[in-house]
């Protein structure tokens, strides 16, 4: 069973997926520029090159999630899990925003990460600080850990669900994702997009 069905595919040839909005309803905490670049070419990329990599072979008949789990920490298929990751990563990314996002979630989802964090603020303090102190390129997450909400980041194209973390929520931290709009200031982007693109409609959906 898929971890998310919305992020994997069945199997190949692999497809950019559509925007769930249009280029420029982010703005101004992403421009239409920079989905551009970031889905057009970056996400695009990933797929192309995927496909390519597992022409004849085996993984060209397996779903986009057998692949990363099946080529997770092996480095001689490194090629293959990098570019998989990515584009179950960015489909995955565009779908923790939407347009008019953020602010704080309601119920359920608002007493769990109460909960398991001490309090919203302190969950929100937890995944800002992740995303901004991953050291380069990479990701952070909001998880589900057993039956514990976890805030953890990743490097490059690595996901939580290969070390059996279910993933409710990402935020891209790779400087493709903000430079043209922020330059070096990842901060700034990362609370911004916090307070003003989270999709909890998601969050909650992942957590079913
Ligand atoms: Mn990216």
């Amino acid at each position: 069973m898929a971890v998310c069905s919305v992020a994997d595919q069945a199997k190949a040839p692999f497809s950019l997926p559509a925007l769930p909005y249009s280029r420029e309803s982010l703005e101004p905490i992403i421009s239409a520029n920079t989905v551009d670049f970031h889905h057009g070419k970056h996400h695009n990329t990933y797929v192309t090159n995927l496909n390519k990599l597992i022409e004849n072979t085996p993984y060209a008949a397996q779903s986009l999630e057998e692949i990363i789990r099946n080529t997770a920490g092996k480095s001689d298929l490194a090629s293959i899990f990098n570019n998989a990751a990515q584009v179950w990563n960015h489909t995955f990314y565009w779908y923790s925003m939407k347009p008019g996002g953020g602010g704080k979630p309601t119920g359920e989802l608002l007493s769990r990460l109460e909960a398991d964090f001490g309090s919203f603020e302190k969950f929100k303090e937890a995944f800002v600080n992740a995303a901004t102190t991953q050291f380069g390129s990479g990701w952070a997450w909001l998880v589900l850990d057993g039956s514990s909400l976890k805030v953890v980041k990743t490097p490059n194209a690595e996901v939580p669900f290969t070390s059996g973390q279910k993933p409710l929520l990402t935020i891209d931290v790779w400087e493709h994702a903000y430079y043209l709009d922020y330059q070096n200031r990842r901060a700034d982007y990362v609370n911004a997009w916090f307070e003003k693109l989270v999709n909890w409609d998601f969050v909650r959906d992942n957590l079913k």
